[in-house]
């Protein structure tokens, strides 16, 4: 059963959702979090550090760490592993951090289930359309993996009811989300941000409109 205590914050947006710009202003501002390093089979993007953004490994590696039973949770994302390594989250947990796990949506419903002091936030661009702008100005993806990203956005975006909370990343707002964040896992009311969304079927079918029609397309 669920409980609030929120010892580990599952945070999940699809990529270009801005969730890495807003943890770090989460991290400046409080020392309370402590970040999850995952392990993933792809390859290392320019300026990316062995040990901090990630543990690089090879496929073989990754499967041996999941058949031993040493993840939270894996998943397969855009054709590469992702997966949480048990005992850091545990120990930092112990410590009396609140445990950041950055994570999609598939892994997070696997931690839903395995742990119940969690709280779940979602953080999603405000629309298709700015993803997309987002993304191609970021240029560290090939076109294909754009297109991947861009279409598992909307499936993310679906899953992302089960969540508890759903925060918009509009551009320049990122010390806003960051401080609902904070203020979310310290058990402020959630509804004094306004930052979160309260009719997530609303804005989803807004999101997917903004697909088909406007300038960009
Ligand atoms: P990227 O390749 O852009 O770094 O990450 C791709 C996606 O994988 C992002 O949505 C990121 O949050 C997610 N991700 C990163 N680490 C993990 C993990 O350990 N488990 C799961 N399930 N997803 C992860």
């Amino acid at each position: 059963m669920k409980n609030n205590k929120g010892n580990i914050l599952i945070l999940s947006g699809c990529a270009g959702s801005g969730k890495g710009t807003i943890l770090k202003r989460v991290f400046e501002l409080s020392d309370r979090f402590r970040y999850s390093v995952s392990l993933t089979t792809r390859s290392p993007r320019p300026g990316e550090v062995e040990g901090v953004s990630y543990y690089f490994v090879t496929k073989e590696q990754f499967f041996d760490y999941a058949k031993n039973g040493k993840l939270v949770e894996y998943t397969e994302y855009c054709d590469n592993f992702y997966g949480t390594p048990y005992d850091r989250v545990v120990k930092m947990r112990d410590e009396g951090y609140i445990v950041v796990l950055e994570i999609e949506t598939d892994g997070a419903r696997q931690v839903m289930d395995k742990f119940d002091d969690y709280i779940s936030v979602f953080i999603t661009p405000p629309s298709y359309s700015v993803l997309e702008h987002r993304l191609r100005n970021r240029g560290t993806e090939t076109e294909d993996s754009i297109v991947k990203r861009l279409k598992r956005s909307k499936t993310e975006l679906v899953h992302s009811k089960v969540y508890d909370h759903i925060l918009i990343n509009y551009d320049n707002r990122v010390d806003d989300v960051a401080r609902a964040i904070i203020g979310i896992c310290s058990g402020e009311d959630p509804q004094s941000f306004p930052v979160r969304i309260n009719d997530i079927d609303d804005f989803i079918l807004k999101y997917s409109m903004n697909d088909f029609g406007g300038a960009e397309k």
